[in-house]
């Protein structure tokens, strides 16, 4: 069995502890390869290197910092179906979709941070014979916790800036989906990235995870994953006072109108709901339509999800790949069944999909519609993070507005309009971090990204991220 291995100061090694999880892949069910489970041994030597490689990674020149990074980019890209297929087998991810979406983010993560880092600009302050600039100082060793949706793609939205700002960093990728994580830590050496500059630790969260927040060396924390962690580690690393960025759960609302452009609408719902099995913290799970356009939307919409494809993640038809995990599958099932309990319709799907072959024994869920339920139902209000939407009307702004607002989360929102006043003024009221006006997941790096309420704490991309992963210090001069 192939054994994954912990990439600590340029070197692969097996976790201290002698401790192994199964790495399953979720459209076979079958185990493929063992991940660490490592423990404070290992995260002690991966910060010990981290710190040692400190001092001449943050006085690296920005151009040199910059050239590595974009090597790496060109290292992933030459690589990209090797990538691809590894996300894919990891993650159950249809094949297809690894290949145009999430490897080739992960090199553009890169590339972008690397241009960024040399075209930032420093603030300066005047007023009458006195002047302040302000430096910003890389912070030290830092972590990087992701999850298991978008494995490699997240995992490197968070070290790219945290490199080219200039820190060290311990990363730790999920230990449902750690294969591509472990991929990238074999080509760091091959790009120009010196010894202890990226360690990349696997593990559960209870044992690795714990011990890479709790450790005092550790400068910054950046975690992406579900809110009850995130507020674990917020409440573990206050006493500490360590700076922490949260990326966390969500329930996103589809606000749609009568008078949208309906086909694009329609299309652009489908992959909002189901796009990566509805396994995108930025799916909209919750669709409000107008109450005029209800009928045909229903039967438009469920009519579409039928069509939809669930297939061995190797099939370019198979529009639906597999749920990640076994865990994760009967959750989902779970939350189906409370569904029902709670007075919803499932008007299609709702149940296992059942597929033979090489898939027989995989984790698969036909896409799910349900309508009927309250807004205040369990179903509306917790995240199932998986292929399933509730439909249910509106009658106008206001009601639209209030019905988005009813919850925890604050992540995301997409509004469907023609009219551009109700637009602005439904984003303007929305509470959430990010809001798509006639679109879904258009991605300009530079935008800031991260959600409010119990979606998260500070926010990512662009600048933000660079201001999270340093320090500023002013300097104030008086002539
Ligand atoms: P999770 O919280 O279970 O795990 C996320 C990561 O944290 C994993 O690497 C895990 O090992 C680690 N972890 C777990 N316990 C830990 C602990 N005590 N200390 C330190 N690390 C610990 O989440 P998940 O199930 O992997 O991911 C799904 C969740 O992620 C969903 O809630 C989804 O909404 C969220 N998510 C949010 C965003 C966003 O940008 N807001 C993006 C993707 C996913």
């Amino acid at each position: 069995m192939n054994k994954i291995q912990n990439y600590i100061d340029g070197k692969m090694l097996p976790p201290q502890s002698g401790l192994w999880l199964d790495n399953v892949e979720p459209a076979t069910g079958k185990c493929y390869s063992l991940v660490p489970d490592s423990d404070s041994r290992d995260v002690g030597a991966a910060v010990k290197a981290a710190r040692r490689a400190f001092p001449p990674w943050s006085s690296t020149h920005i151009t040199e910092r910059s050239a590595i990074l974009h090597r790496i980019a060109d290292v992933i890209e030459s690589r990209l179906e090797t990538f691809a297929q590894a996300e894919s087998i990891d993650n159950g991810k249809p094949l297809w979709l690894s290949r145009s979406v999430d490897i080739p983010r992960c090199a553009s993560n890169f590339r972008f941070f690397a241009n960024l880092v040399t075209s930032t600009e420093s603030q300066s302050h005047h007023s009458q014979g006195v002047v302040n600039y302000t430096l910003r100082k890389p912070l030290g060793p830092v972590a990087c916790i992701s999850p298991w949706n978008l494995p490699l793609y997240l995992f490197t939205w968070k070290i790219a800036p945290a490199l080219a700002a200039g820190n060290t960093v311990i990363a730790k990728p999920s230990e449902v989906t750690p294969m591509t994580a472990f991929m990238l830590g074999e080509l760091c050496a091959e790009a120009g990235l010196p010894d202890g500059v990226l360690n990349i630790v696997h593990g559960s969260g209870s044992r690795t995870g714990n011990a890479l927040v709790d450790h005092d060396d550790i400068q910054a924390i950046s975690f992406t994953g579900g809110t009850a962690t995130g507020k674990h580690i917020a409440s573990v690393t206050a006493s500490k006072l360590k700076k922490i960025s949260l990326e966390l759960g969500g329930k996103n609302p589809n606000l749609i109108f009568a008078d949208c452009d309906y086909e694009l609408m329609l299309q652009t719902t489908l992959r909002s709901s189901f796009a990566n099995q509805g396994q995108i913290c930025l799916c909209g799970s919750r669709i409000y339509i107008q109450r005029s356009l209800y009928g045909k939307f229903r039967e438009d919409f469920v009519a579409r999800v039928k069509q939809l494809r669930v297939g061995d993640p190797n099939e370019p038809d198979s529009n639906q790949g597999a749920i990640v995990s076994q865990q994760h599958f009967e959750k989902v099932l779970g939350c189906i069944e409370t569904a029902k309990r709670e007075g919803g319709k499932v008007l299609c799907g709702g149940h296992q999909a059942n597929l033979s072959g090489r898939c027989e024994h995989g984790w698969f869920i036909h896409p799910t519609v349900i309508e009927g339920l309250a807004n205040d139902s369990q179903t509306n209000q917790q995240e199932i993070f998986g292929p399933v939407v509730s439909i249910a009307p509106f009658d106008d702004v206001d009601d639209a507005i209030e019905k988005a607002n009813e919850s925890q989360y604050g992540l995301a929102a997409t509004i469907w309009t023609s009219d551009l006043t109700a637009a602005h003024r439904v984003a303007d009221e929305v509470e959430a971090g990010i809001v798509w006006i006639n679109c879904w997941l258009e991605r300009d790096l530079r935008t800031p990204f991260g959600g409010m309420k119990q979606s998260g704490l500070g926010r990512e991309g662009g600048m933000e991220a660079m201001r999270f992963w340093t320090e500023p210090k002013n300097v104030c001069i008086k002539f």
